[in-house]
Parts: C-alpha cells; sequence; structure tokens
C-alpha cells in the first residue's frame, strides 16, 4: 500500500494539547452510508468494464477524498447474513444468522450497543433485513422485510409510517433530518443510512429512467459462459439471465397492477408485484409513460435466443445502474449536509453494500456465490486527516472487520470475541503488519430460490478453493492471476497436488481458527439427483 504523505497533524495537536489540555480533540461521527446488491464493478472508482458514461460521481469524490479498499470480500454473500456479521462482528455460524429465513438474535452483542456504551449517539435508517425491533440505536426507522421502492413503510418505535416518496430519497430524508434536528448534539455519532436500491427488482427514481437510455451497456465477457469447467453446481443453480430472468416480473413489460398475467417468478419474490401495487397513479402514469413505447418496440423485434439475452441484460444494466444513480445522490447530499452543519472534518464517511452482485457476468445476476463477482464488496472510507486523498489498500478486508474498526474509530474497546479486526492500522497508512493472508467464506442458503447450494472456501490473494459439501465432494480451485474470469477450475490438474494439499490446509486452518465446523447438512436424495442433473 501507498504510504501517506508525512502530517503536521499530530504535531500541531501536540502543541494544542500543550496549549490546553482540556481540550481533548473530540472523537469522530461516523457517518456509514450502505446499499443492496451494489457491486464493485458497478463504481467508476473501482473501474471495470461497466463504465457508461461516470455511473457514480459521488462515491467516487469519496474515493478521491479518502481510502479505497481494492480487495474486500464478504463472508457469506447474502443480504441479511452480510448484516448481521457487520453487527456483530463474528461469522454466520457464530452470530446465528445463517440465511435469510433466519432470526437475529438482538440479544447479543452488537457494536451498535457497544459504541453507545462509549457515549455515542445512534441511529439506522432504510433496510436492516435482520427482522425484529433494532437494538443499540437511539432512533430508527426501518423497511419491513426487503421494504417497497415507492411510498414505502417503514417501522418505527412508535409504530408503522408510510412515506410518499422513492425509497432512496425517503430514507435519505430521515437521515438528513436526523442530523440536523434529531440527535444529541452533546455527543459523537454513528448514522447508518442502509439503502434498499439496487436489489432486486431495481426500480428507479422517476428522475432517473432517462439515465442512459440512449446507451449501450458494455456485455461482460463472461455473458454466455456455459460453466463447463466448473462443479456441477454452476449448471443447476437458477439465476440466468436467459432462463431465470421474467421480461414481466424482473424487467417490467407489461407489468401494471392492471396487468392480468402471471409473472413467472412472482411465488419466489412477491416485493415486486408490491412495489407495483403501491405507486400512485401519477407515478404510474409516468412509468408507464416510460416503458409504453419500449414495450411495444419489444414485442415488434420478436427476439429469441441471444438476441432476447442481450436485450435483458441492457434493460436489467440500466434500471440497476439507474438505482446505483439514486444511492450515489444520496451520499453526495449526506455530505453535504456534513459540510453544511460544519462537521466534516470531524466525520468519518464510509461507503460500503452487502455484498457484490452479478450484473450479467456469467449469465447471472443475483449473488450467493463464492466467485469474484459476488465475493467482492464494495468499501471507501474518508477520514479528514487521517486517510490519505486517493489512496487505495491492497489487505484483504472483510465485512468481519467492520464492528473492531468502528469500535476503534470512537476509541471503545474492542471485545476479545470480536472475529474481524480493526481496520485502523490500515486506514492511517501504516504496513498494518502480521495482516491475514486469506479470507474465510461460507453460504448457507439451500434449498432456496435461485438454487446456489452450500458452500464455504479460501481465497489467498492468488488462489481460490471452494467446496461444495452437500450433494457429494465438489470442488473447484482457481488461479486469479491467470484467470481472473473463473473459466478454468484447475482443481484435479496433473501437477497441481501441492498447491492444493497446501490450500486444503490453510482452509482447514481457518475453519478451525474461527470455529465452523458442523456444516456438513445432508441432502434429501431427491436434491442430489437433481445436483447431479439425473
Ligand atoms: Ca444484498
Amino acid at each position: 500500500m501507498r504510504r501517506r504523505r508525512p502530517s503536521l497533524l499530530p504535531a500541531l495537536l501536540g502543541l494544542l494539547a500543550t496549549a490546553a489540555p482540556s481540550a481533548a480533540k473530540p472523537r469522530p461521527n461516523i457517518l456509514f452510508v450502505f446499499s443492496d446488491d451494489h457491486a464493485p464493478h458497478a463504481i467508476g472508482a473501482y473501474g471495470g468494464w461497466l463504465k457508461p458514461a461516470d455511473p457514480t460521481p459521488q462515491i467516487d469524490r469519496l474515493a478521491a477524498d479518502g481510502m479505497l479498499f481494492e480487495n474486500s470480500f464478504c463472508t457469506n454473500s447474502i443480504c441479511g447474513p452480510s448484516r448481521a456479521v457487520i453487527m456483530t462482528g463474528k461469522h454466520s455460524h457464530k452470530n446465528g444468522f445463517m440465511n435469510n429465513g433466519n432470526s437475529f438474535d438482538w440479544d447479543q452483542q452488537t457494536f451498535p450497543k457497544l459504541l453507545q456504551k462509549a457515549g455515542y449517539t445512534t441511529a439506522l435508517y432504510g433496510k436492516s433485513h435482520l427482522k425484529g425491533a433494532p437494538q443499540g440505536f437511539d432512533d430508527w426507522k426501518v423497511l419491513p422485510g426487503q421494504g417497497l421502492y415507492y411510498n414505502p413503510d417503514l417501522i418505527t418505535p412508535a409504530g408503522k409510517v408510510r412515506i410518499e416518496g422513492h425509497c432512496t430519497d425517503v430514507v435519505t430524508d430521515l437521515a438528513v433530518e436526523w442530523l440536523k434536528t434529531g440527535r444529541d448534539k452533546t455527543k459523537p455519532f454513528m448514522l447508518m443510512v442502509q439503502h434498499k436500491a439496487p436489489h432486486r427488482n431495481w426500480m428507479p427514481a422517476l428522475r432517473h429512467l432517462p439515465l442512459y437510455d440512449d446507451a449501450e451497456i458494455p456485455e461482460p465477457a463472461t455473458l454466455f459462459d456455459r460453466w463447463e469447467d466448473n462443479a456441477p453446481p454452476a449448471r443447476h443453480q437458477e439465476l440466468e439471465i436467459d432462463r431465470h430472468m421474467d421480461i414481466h416480473y424482473d424487467l417490467f413489460v407489461d407489468l401494471t397492477p392492471g396487468f392480468t398475467g402471471a409473472p413467472s417468478q412472482k411465488r419466489q419474490d412477491r416485493s415486486a408485484w408490491r412495489n407495483m401495487k403501491r405507486m400512485s397513479e401519477a407515478q404510474l402514469d409516468a412509468w408507464r409513460a416510460h416503458y409504453g413505447p419500449r414495450d411495444e418496440a419489444f414485442r415488434r423485434g420478436d427476439m429469441t435466443g441471444r438476441q432476447l439475452v442481450r436485450w435483458k441484460f441492457q434493460r436489467y444494466a440500466k434500471n440497476y445502474l439507474r438505482c446505483v444513480r439514486g444511492v450515489d445522490e444520496s451520499l453526495g447530499r449526506l455530505r453535504a449536509t456534513l459540510e453544511e452543519l460544519g462537521i466534516d472534518g470531524e466525520t468519518v464517511v464510509i461507503y460500503s453494500s452487502d455484498q457484490g452482485f452479478y450484473i450479467g457476468d456469467h449469465g447471472w445476476y443475483d449473488k450467493r456465490w463464492m466467485y469474484e463477482e459476488s465475493l467482492k464488496m464494495p468499501l471507501i472510507v474518508s477520514w479528514p486527516g487521517v486517510t490519505e486523498p486517493g489512496s487505495r489498500a491492497t489487505q484483504m478486508v472483510q465485512n468481519l472487520d467492520y464492528a473492531s474498526t468502528f469500535l476503534d474509530i470512537a476509541g471503545a474497546e474492542v471485545p476479545g470475541d470480536l472475529q474481524g479486526r480493526s481496520l485502523l492500522p490500515v486506514l492511517k497508512g501504516g504496513e498494518a503488519g502480521g495482516w491475514r493472508d486469506a479470507i474465510y467464506y461460507h453460504y448457507y442458503e439451500y434449498p432456496s430460490v435461485h438454487m446456489v447450494p452450500r458452500h464455504y472456501g479460501i481465497r489467498t490473494d492468488r488462489y481460490k478453493l471452494m467446496h461444495f459439501y452437500q450433494f457429494g465432494d465438489e470442488w473447484e480451485m482457481y488461479d486469479l492471476q491467470e484467470d481472473p474470469d473463473e473459466l478454468r477450475n484447475i482443481y484435479g490438474e496433473p501437477g497441481r497436488a501441492a498447491l492444493l494439499a497446501e490450500l486444503k490446509k490453510r482452509l482447514a486452518g481457518l475453519r478451525e481458527s474461527y470455529g465452523d465446523d458442523g456444516d456438513v447438512a445432508e441432502m434429501p436424495d431427491d436434491w442430489k439427483r437433481k445436483m447431479r442433473g439425473g
């Protein structure tokens, strides 16, 4: 990692401390802006192929002002579990929230509770996805479950309220209001602004519908991947743009409350249906005015095969990026509010998302796998006077580290049972000696929507080893340096025995160190047959 330029700040602070011992440096505020399913390759500052004119100017500005983590990964690539890991600083098998069907035990130790004890005031707005009343927050307003994109309900300590508008704007408004008038200004704060966007089914604000209309979003190189070299699970999933993305349900063709057809995936995620029904007549009119002529053109095209996949990809990627733009604007508004209040210099601003996502990569949408696109998560931190502007960290970090980091930033004690590491030394630009040289991953939600079986694995700076254990003993291994798209499974290849033995040993070591040993659930025989293509 690049070293930070020598700063005069410590010397100046020393002088100040000498002159006025009582004026201790105030502890920084923390503004955590967190979105849902925002892949790093849909952020300008992260590069990648997905670059139609500047998708994220505000997030890019945050990266220019602070530090971007190039090797940032989740431990379990799905919404609720990722958030539970962040709350607790513990892997899924330790915090008990292994898949979205679980309920989070709010009585357990979480970092917001510890921050409150340390004198911080805390607030949470937007998507919690952990079920139950949040604990550890002085104020909170959260979406029920996935929440709706338009005119969402929010659960508050005083009951349920419905607020008109697009969800990203509604959540931002709540956070801005709390910053200005809601919080206890005698205390430093931890504010978590957690957006629903750009989660499925990717419904942008009306003002963003025209964005990218004339653009052609570049297709990922792996859009027509057939997973020929993978273990069987990759060929038996249900998250293909081709076969599983529904033109009504996911892409809104003809989908209005008057539509009487039966979207094939309605049962899998009813939120799409509820989202359309929640829109006001005026909102629907604007929606129809945009999509109507485009749906007509789609029908006239009478597309099939690869042409249809390409059309679906374009509509999906554009809606996804339009939702991303809303989140990007939210970050801009929140930072402008900090400046307006004169507290931007004493506030750490963080942008992250719960996991990565497939935006046509490997022919897919959704997440769950340990492959790169959904394993990676964005992490950008700007801490005025601490992070060097425009710096990039290469250490392997995870959402597991957030709780320890927040507590460390606040100067609070970090409990010994947390499984992550504070990023403070990295943020300060030091060498962070003895940093981890591999990360551990474990996904559990199967059988379930999209049919990605349970698997765990290890990723080092160069290699990845994955174990699918539910229906037998299937492995995949990749050399990410030679094969960044993970198209050539080198598990079992001649000449790789020593590498494989080393990776298996290190994987076993990680499992032992994190206390993950009881996972080999038996599957029913019919599932095993299905996964083997029988
Ligand atoms: Ca998510």
